[in-house]
């Protein structure tokens, strides 16, 4: 079980970022999506508008104490992954973390992220040592976890399907009885 973490959401002007990041979880293979002490219901909304659409299932709760679910996390043998520049390069660590076999939570920031996570995280883990996206970071660190095999995951009960075209959009709508 892979769940991402998403840490101090600002309702008034994280909307997209966070919705990309709950949209990344969902396409790169995560099953759950946290938003960690508020509650968007936008961001609900939208995660469930592409589910219904495309397909998947993904564990979603939000409003939910993210120190208390960290260490809850941990209290059930999970891993605690938190992205940031400052750990250990992801290519250092991907293959350790991925060979324990235990379910992972990948913690996300925003802004500035407080000391706890950096303590209670098992590991700290940096994609490159350069400040860029908590979008990008996620994408980047579910890709090396999965090894790119994330990529070609089939959605069940998806009600569009895209028909690889090298030119302009073909979708196809799935039937029920198919
Ligand atoms: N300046 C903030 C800090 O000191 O933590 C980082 C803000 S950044 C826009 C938001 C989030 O993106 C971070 O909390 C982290 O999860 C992720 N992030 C950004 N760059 C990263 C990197 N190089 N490696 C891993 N995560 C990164």
């Amino acid at each position: 079980k892979i769940y991402v973490l998403r840490y101090g959401h600002r309702p008034g002007r994280d909307k997209r970022v966070t919705t990309h990041v709950a949209l990344v979880s969902r396409a790169f293979g995560a099953n759950g999506f946290i938003l960690g002490d508020v509650v968007d219901e936008s961001i609900r909304r939208t995660l469930e508008k592409v589910v219904d659409l495309w397909g998947g299932r993904i564990h979603f709760e939000m409003g939910v104490d993210s120190y208390k679910y960290c260490l809850e996390w941990k209290r059930n043998s999970g891993l605690v992954v938190h992205l940031t520049m400052y750990g250990l390069h992801v290519d250092d660590v991907v293959n350790e973390i991925r060979n324990t076999g235990r379910d992972i939570l990948i913690v996300v920031g925003s802004r500035k992220v407080p000391g706890f996570f950096y303590e209670v995280a098992d590991y700290n883990v940096a994609i490159g040592h350069q400040p860029h996206s908590e979008v990008a970071a996620l994408a980047i660190f579910l890709d090396r976890l999965f090894m790119g095999r994330e990529l070609s995951l089939k959605f069940p009960d998806a009600k569009l399907e895209i028909i690889p075209s090298p030119r302009g959009k073909k979708v196809r709508r799935i039937t029920r009885d198919e």
